[in-house]
């Protein structure tokens, strides 16, 4: 595997992009996109399916050094994939994310490892709190590490490094005004 890249001045980052608006998905492919410019490696693991095919996910697979599963979905890289889970059973394919996404972040082949939606799993009683505050505690030391959903509980972010809490001002649903193609997916 690559080794990860950058200096001696390199640190490590916990961040968290949280808050009920909208903007916490596109911001970690935005981090991601930056990431792979600098030939990083990132690896974007998607919590929670959407009910959409989202617009990045061919594109960030399509981009050098960039790795993204879809829990839910079944993994595609071969050494991930868990034969004994159905595709069928969501909660199963989530607690077999959370274990991917244990070994990925303590393996340390990634210079980023993005878990979007992570919190969104967390809420929902998939990831349990206590070993998410592990992992964060005890990455290696030049992985940064990217979490995103709605309601970053206060232990995580007493242990983040950067948290920025998305709120919501307006959105277009308000109107009704239904989700546009490039925008919402
Ligand atoms: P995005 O993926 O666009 O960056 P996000 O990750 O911040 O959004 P999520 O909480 O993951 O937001 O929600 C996914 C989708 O739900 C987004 O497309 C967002 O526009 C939409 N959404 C956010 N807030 C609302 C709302 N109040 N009502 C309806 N849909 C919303
Ligand atoms: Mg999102």
């Amino acid at each position: 595997m690559t080794r990860p890249a950058g200096g001696a001045r390199r640190h490590g980052l916990t961040l968290v992009f949280t808050g009920n608006g909208k903007g916490k998905t596109t911001a970690a492919v935005g981090l991601t996109v930056r990431a792979a410019g600098n030939r990083m490696r990132v690896f974007f693991l998607q919590f929670i399916k959407g009910q959409w095919k989202t617009g990045e996910r061919d594109i960030l697979r399509g981009l050098p050094g960039v790795d993204l599963e879809v829990t839910g979905r079944g993994f595609t890289i071969e050494r991930l994939r868990n034969p004994n889970i159905p595709l069928e059973d969501h909660a199963a394919a989530a607690a077999h994310g959370w274990s991917v996404a244990q070994q990925i972040v303590r393996e340390g082949d990634y210079d980023v490892v993005v878990l979007d939606e992570i919190l969104g799993a967390l809420n929902a009683g998939l990831v349990p709190r206590d070993e998410l505050i592990e992992l964060v505690r005890s990455k290696p030391p030049l992985l940064h590490l990217v979490l995103t959903g709605r309601n970053a509980p206060p232990e995580l972010v007493e242990v983040a490094d950067l948290v920025s809490e998305i709120q919501p001002i307006k959105h277009p649903f308000q109107r009704g005004i239904k989700a546009q193609r490039g925008i919402e997916f």
